[in-house]
């Protein structure tokens, strides 16, 4: 009997726990969405990075990510120079459909007018509007007018460079390409701006990583109480090269490979803050580069390892780039993955883990990239449109790329058409050397099939990189 009413007697004790498991188990489900964090590379190439087999390149905090990570084999940027990558990766969307792509100006110049059309929605803006606090830190490249820069793009802070660092070219600067061998802040009237601001004009290059990195450091100590979306496009390795004093000369690799040594640095410095924050296990950081090594700057520019061509070209080297996916606890360690990805996936990726709705009023050329990164299923992305400008020039399917038109990446020579298309099969052979196009008609009719039906329902927006200041668009 005493037993009984003893239990009797606990019985609001047991409905109190369990009233409050409930509450745990809801405040779990309601836990913040992660905070997330972009590192992205400025012509950074395929095989620059020792865990990409750079023989002489030293990375190691970036290998370290990749071993506590995921590192993609086959992962795209979205077009092969600056500006219209960069569209690409905020908005989800093929440059041809924001207008940030041109035949006869591949990039936003210092005297361009035009940017990032503001009915575009940017990754900013809708995580942003899902309660997170957003900075870009680095390179912008969408436009350098007031109405065009960061903060009116739904980033709440920007620390940066407009453009890129070899543009407003100034009268001290040797011509031709000797300014990069021997690179002086003075040959570049380049502006820094915190938010809509010019802070330092010309920048003091040899110091933007180092800066832009304690910026970003800075950024996370602030806000690690609340999801947070940082967007770090670094100015190098880019040329003119510059490293700090504790990086230059130091490299094996020469003036390259030391701002790419810094470049790593950085990676570790921002990696070390969330866990000395306490929110590594709350954040995805993704690394990638914006578009392959610029291969015509000799020594200094990059290499896309086994990959035919780089910068400006559709050839693989152009655009596929090394790719790292590091959250600790949520993604695996040591995995790598040869499934498909691109950085159009990061808006779409980004939006869903944010519990942010992905517009549906326009199409979206991104995947969400969740299976992937956790391990749960496949890459959703089986395709890939390499554009050039406002042409498509190559589409890849699975194992198979097939080229409608190749051209070198610079140069005089004009685009040479393909009828039937040459095909490459990535896996026997990813430096695109052997047309097997005879052997495999079916192939070609499948991509053909695919080709129509993404051309069928294309629009294509006025192009915003070729009105200049002055003139009317
Ligand atoms: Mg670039």
């Amino acid at each position: 009997m005493m037993s009984i009413l003893k239990s009797w007697r606990l019985l609001p004790t047991l409905l109190g726990m369990a009233q409050l498991m409930t509450i745990a188990a809801m405040a779990d489900a309601a836990e913040p969405p992660p905070n997330i964090v972009i590192l992205f590379a400025d012509d950074l190439g395929y095989g620059d990075l020792g865990c990409y087999g750079h023989p002489s390149i030293r990375t190691p905090n970036l290998d370290r990510m990749a071993a506590e990570g995921l590192r993609f084999t086959d992962f795209y940027a979205a077009e092969s120079v600056c500006t219209p990558s960069r569209a690409a990766l905020l908005t989800g969307r093929l440059p041809v459909r924001s207008g940030m792509c041109s035949d006869r100006r591949r990039v936003l110049f210092p005297d361009s007018a035009g940017g990032l059309p503001a009915n575009e929605i940017t990754m900013a803006e809708a995580l942003k509007s899902a309660g997170y606090v957003t900075a870009c830190i680095g390179k912008w490249h969408l436009g350098h007018l007031p109405g065009h820069l960061p903060t009116r793009h739904g980033f709440d802070e920007y620390f940066g460079l407009p453009y890129s660092n070899d543009m407003d070219r100034t009268t001290a600067a040797p011509q031709g390409r000797a300014a990069f061998l021997n690179p002086r802040d003075a040959y570049w009237n380049v502006p820094l701006l915190r938010n809509d601001q010019i802070l330092e004009r010309p920048a003091r290059q040899e110091h933007l990583t180092r800066r832009y990195t304690e910026e970003a450091l800075e950024f996370i100590r602030r806000h690690k109480s609340r999801p947070f979306f940082l967007y770090f496009p670094h100015t190098f390795p880019h040329v003119p090269l510059f490293a700090s004093d504790r990086f230059k000369g130091r490299s094996a690799r020469g003036l390259y490979g030391d701002a790419v040594e810094e470049l790593d640095w950085s990676v570790g410095q921002v990696l070390a803050a969330l866990r000395r924050e306490g929110v590594a296990e709350r954040t995805l950081v993704f690394f990638t580069s914006d578009n392959g090594p610029w291969l015509t700057q000799s020594e200094q520019g990059g290499s896309a390892g086994l990959l035919h061509e780089g910068k400006g070209s559709t050839w693989e080297g152009g655009m596929r780039e090394p790719a790292i996916a590091w959250w600790p606890g949520r993604i695996g360690p040591g995995r790598v993955t040869s499934e498909l990805g691109s950085t159009l996936d990061l808006f779409a990726t980004s939006l869903k883990l944010a519990g942010a709705a992905v517009p549906e009023d326009r199409v979206i050329d991104g995947v969400d990239l969740s299976p992937l990164l956790f391990g749960t299923g496949p890459s959703p992305r089986d395709t890939m449109f390499f554009y050039r400008g406002t042409r498509l020039y190559a589409v890849r399917h699975g194992s198979f790329k097939a080229h409608w038109i190749t051209q070198s990446a610079y140069g005089p020579d004009a685009p040479q058409e393909h009828n039937p298309p040459l095909l490459y099969h990535l896996g026997h052979d990813p430096s695109e050397r052997f047309n097997v196009a005879d052997r495999h008609p079916e192939i070609l009719d499948s991509i053909v099939a695919i080709v129509r039906r993404h051309q069928a329902g294309l629009i294509s927006a006025p192009t915003q990189l070729e009105s200049l200041i002055g003139s009317s668009p």
